[in-house]
């Protein structure tokens, strides 16, 4: 699944060639039926479970970006000398990242590669968003995150996301005050990256609003591996969630399914 920032933001599903465009369906009932193939989305190849998101096995263990570190940048492989792809490391790791706040479920601390916002944002279904700090690497990102873990949480909580009782918050106030808070930690690694390392962003938040008739009051899940087929009326898109009448589902956790939608 796809997504622009749009007001509402505009989602498109990949089918074939195809893209469908999906805001068009809200309201109407919507078939969804996994065929019961994987396709690994690396190599292709077809796997009876899917890893890590839509990878194969070996693919999963082979791959850098399906390592540990993606996870905890602070753990990069890279500098031990034990990067799975070094080469993919150095295009990917190795290029400035954001550290952000967001609230989707309340205030939340995240990072990414400057390429891939405002769409990560999306992702989480975030209703505000606003980059803080840039820096040189995703090594880097990891500590300034970690720093700030102290502080903010680093999770949405997608039941609450999906509720859409979130109150919007003074991002930028919050920025101010944790940036106050922790300047002692982030001089720290100041001292150790360099002066100009972890660099403030003077930018004004982003708001982001999603199409959805309604909200549910109470958030039940489908899956795909228990039973193959969700039919409801599609009563909105948000995050990565697609919210039926009759349950939500993440189709990122489903990447590499083979799926049909009949409308
Ligand atoms: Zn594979």
């Amino acid at each position: 699944m796809g997504v622009e920032p749009d007001s509402p933001a505009r989602y498109t599903l990949k089918a074939g060639e195809n893209r469908l465009p999906l805001n068009d369906y809200l309201g109407r009932t919507l078939r969804l039926e996994w065929s019961g193939a994987i396709a690994c989305t690396h190599c292709g190849r077809a796997t009876r479970k899917s890893f890590g998101q839509g990878h194969c096995y070996p693919c999963f263990k082979r791959l850098a970006q399906c390592d540990s570190c993606i996870m905890k940048p602070e753990l990069c492989h890279f500098f031990e000398g034990t990067c799975r792809e070094p080469e993919w490391g150095e295009r990917f790791c190795f290029q400035p990242h954001v550290v952000y706040l967001s609230n989707a479920s309340g205030l939340k601390v995240g990072i990414t590669r400057n390429t891939q916002m405002p769409t990560r944002w999306l992702d989480q279904g975030a209703i505000q968003a606003l980059p803080i700090l840039e820096v040189d690497s995703r090594q880097q990102s990891g500590f300034v995150e970690v720093l700030f873990k102290n502080e903010v949480s680093d999770r949405t909580n997608w039941r609450a996301m999906l509720k859409g009782q979130v109150e919007e918050l003074d991002l930028a106030a919050e920025r101010d005050r944790l940036l106050e808070r922790l300047s002692a930690g982030l001089g720290d690694l100041r001292e150790r990256f360099g002066a100009d390392a972890i660099r403030p962003l003077d930018g004004s938040p982003r708001r982001f609003d999603y199409p959805v008739l309604e909200y549910p009051t109470k958030v039940t899940s489908h899956n795909l591996d228990k039973n193959p087929r969700v039919e409801g009326t599609l009563m909105g898109i948000k995050g990565q969630y697609l919210i039926f009448d009759t349950g939500v589902i993440n189709l990122r956790k489903y990447t590499g399914y083979e799926m049909s939608l009949a409308a």
